[in-house]
């Protein structure tokens, strides 16, 4: 088999590794650079499979990676967007607080939003959330009015031809399976050709700390699979106009189910945050041996088990249950009846637990010899991308020998 030379190679072609490509090639013009994809097209999996909501950056941690790469990526997403043609909503967003009870956690998000600086964050009562979205049933609520909506697929799309256009290329159907250090270099055995490569940036989403391993790194993490289900909502059904979420259960790092206009015009409910029995477990019923053997034999699994087995229960039975699922939407739009929901797609999360049995806050970037690796890269990470990538230039502008 040819082996093929480039100074710098990407595994994994979701948002990720392309905005990563992107900012690499305007950084260094004259490296040849290849993404290599296992699937036979970008986006495939977390990119094509979520929300489409570019985050305002309400949630995280003031000074953390998440909270100052969402807020620039948010700004560098819409300007992506306008430039190449790829359409967007600046729609708005509201978190409403049904019950007094919820109340100190909606003012810790709305003082932490205020803490990162977002425009335009307000707290509302339940008329002025009642003119924004007439059929929610807010005691308080915070109105983000610059929270957008896009279709990250057709995100990742435009950035695959800016990559091929820049003269970058990206090989499809070319799964990394296995990676070794000769000379200094890289050498990467993929289901296609056999690579050489001087850089090697790991930006594989659900298999990221596989590939790391792959290089001879031993990050002490797991990746754990977090499946996302959605209903979709019938045409007719008028009870939502954009985005409706709960008050987040500051516990965990998912957001809760919510109500999402989609850049088509249709509208979903969901996701869930379901664990999977596989990292690319799109359903109940998809069970992989060697995916499972890794989560049993990690210590973190077990620790993770038990701090958040109450959380992990409930989601179980809301996702086995469909009146469970419509109860927790009927908390934000009271009006909502069954027949108003057909049951929708699934998207798999990425999320690290750590050895004791912490989900990942932050987003988890480390670099080792003339390699980086993007091992914890959930949500809001595809409204973070461009930032993230811009970021990864900047650390490969300063370590790559
Ligand atoms: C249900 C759900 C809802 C979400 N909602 C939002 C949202 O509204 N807003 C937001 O900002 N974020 C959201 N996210 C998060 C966002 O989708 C992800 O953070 C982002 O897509 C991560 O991109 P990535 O490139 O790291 O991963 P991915 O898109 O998963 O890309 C990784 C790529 O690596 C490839 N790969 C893996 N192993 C190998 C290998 N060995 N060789 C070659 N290629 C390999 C895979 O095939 C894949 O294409 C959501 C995620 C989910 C699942």
């Amino acid at each position: 088999m040819n082996t093929k030379f480039y100074d710098i190679a990407i595994v994994g072609g979701g948002i990720v590794g392309l905005a990563t490509a992107l900012a690499l090639k305007a950084r260094f013009p004259r490296y040849s650079l290849t993404v290599l994809e296992k699937e036979s097209e970008v986006a495939h999996h977390q990119t094509g499979h979520n929300s489409g909501v570019i985050h305002a950056g309400i949630y995280y941690k003031p000074g953390s990676y998440k909270a100052k790469l969402c807020i620039e990526g948010a700004r560098l997403m819409l300007e992506f967007c306008r430039e190449n043609s790829v359409p967007y909503d600046r729609c708005g967003k509201l978190i409403v607080a049904t019950t007094a009870e919820e109340l100190p956690r909606l003012h810790n998000l709305y003082e932490r939003g205020r803490a990162n600086g977002i425009a335009g964050l307000e707290l509302i009562d339940p008329e002025r959330a009642r003119e924004i979205e007439p059929h929610t049933n807010a005691v308080q609520a915070i109105y983000s009015p610059d929270t957008a909506i896009t279709d990250f697929g057709q995100v990742a799309a435009a950035m695959a031809r800016n990559i091929r256009n820049t003269g970058g290329e990206i090989l499809l159907s070319s799964r990394v399976l296995g990676i070794r250090g000769t000379g200094g270099d890289y050498h990467l055995e993929t289901a296609g050709a056999d690579i050489r490569c001087r850089r090697l940036i790991n930006c594989a989403g659900l298999h990221a700390d596989r590939v790391a391993r792959m290089m001879g790194l031993h990050p002490e993490i797991l990746l754990l699979p977090f499946r996302g289900e959605y209903y979709t909502l019938g045409p007719e059904c008028r009870l939502v106009r954009n985005l409706i979420y709960p008050v987040a259960d500051p516990q965990f790092p998912f957001l809760g189910v919510h109500f999402t206009k989609k850049i088509d015009g249709g509208y979903e409910a969901g996701p869930n945050a379901v664990l999977a029995f596989a990292r690319e477990g799109y359903r109940f019923g998809n069970v992989c041996w060697k995916d499972l053997a890794a989560m049993f034999t990690h210590p973190g699994f077990w620790a993770m088990a038990w701090r958040y087995w109450h959380i992990q229960a409930y989601e179980l039975y809301r996702s086995l249950s469909r009146r469970a699922f419509l109860n927790a939407l009927q908390k934000l739009v009271p009006e909502l009846q069954d027949r108003d929901l057909a049951r929708g797609g699934s998207g798999v999360r990425a999320q690290v637990v750590t050895r004791e049995g912490l989900l990942a806050d932050d987003f988890i970037i480390v670099e080792s010899h003339n390699a980086i690796n993007v091992l914890n890269a959930p949500s809001p990470a595809a409204t973070a991308s461009i930032a993230i990538g811009n970021y990864i230039a900047d650390l490969a502008a300063k370590h790559f020998e």
